[in-house]
C-alpha cells in the first residue's frame, strides 16, 4: 500500500542480532524522521536476539530513510505482509479466524460472505493459525530480510 503524505502506514517486523541491542535505534524512527510507531508485538529469544513487529506511520519519504537508517545499524527488516499467505484452495471461509484478528486483516465481506484477507493490514501475530482448522494460514518466521 502506498498512500501520500502523512497518511503512509506500514507493518514490518524487526529483528534484532545482540550487537543491537540497547541502542535508541527504534525511538530514533520518531527523533529523526518524524515517524510515529505502535509496538504491535516484541519478543527476546535466549540468544538476546529481538524481535519486533511495528505498525509505523508518517509521510512515505521519511518512512524510507528510516529503513535505511535501521538497515545501516544491523537491523533486519521484513515487511509483515511478506510472512503470511493464505492457501486460497485451503480455506473455506468459516469465518474462525476473523474474530481473533484485531487489525482486520482477515474480515468478513458482507456481500459475498467471504472472508476477505488483507494483507497490508496483516500484522503476522500469527493468531489466526491457531484456530484455522484446515491451517489455510501460513505464516513464515525466517528472518527474510527486506534487501
Ligand atoms: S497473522 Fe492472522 S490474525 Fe494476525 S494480523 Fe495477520 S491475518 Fe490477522
Ligand atoms: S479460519 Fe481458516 S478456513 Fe476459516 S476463514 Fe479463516 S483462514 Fe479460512
Amino acid at each position: 500500500m502506498t498512500e501520500e503524505g502523512n497518511g503512509f502506514r506500514k507493518i514490518i517486523y524487526l529483528s534484532f542480532p545482540p550487537e543491537t541491542s540497547g541502542r535508541p535505534v527504534v525511538c530514533n524512527l520518531a527523533r529523526l524522521f518524524d515517524l510515529s510507531f505502535n509496538i504491535l508485538k516484541a519478543d527476546i529469544s535466549p540468544r538476546h536476539e529481538g524481535s519486533l513487529t511495528l505498525e509505523v506511520t508518517g509521510r512515505e519519504e521519511n518512512y524510507r530513510k528510516g529503513l535505511s537508517y535501521l538497515k545501516e545499524n544491523g537491523v533486519k527488516l521484513t515487511p509483515a505482509s511478506q510472512k503470511v499467505t493464505r492457501d486460497e484452495d485451503a480455506c473455506m471461509h468459516c469465518g474462525l479466524c476473523t474474530s481473533l484478528c484485531r487489525t482486520r486483516a482477515l474480515a468478513v465481506d458482507l456481500a459475498s460472505r467471504r472472508v476477505v484477507f488483507d494483507v497490508e493490514k496483516c500484522s503476522a501475530c500469527g493468531m489466526c493459525t491457531r484456530v484455522c482448522p484446515v491451517r489455510a494460514m501460513l505464516v513464515d518466521m525466517d528472518d527474510n530480510d527486506l534487501g
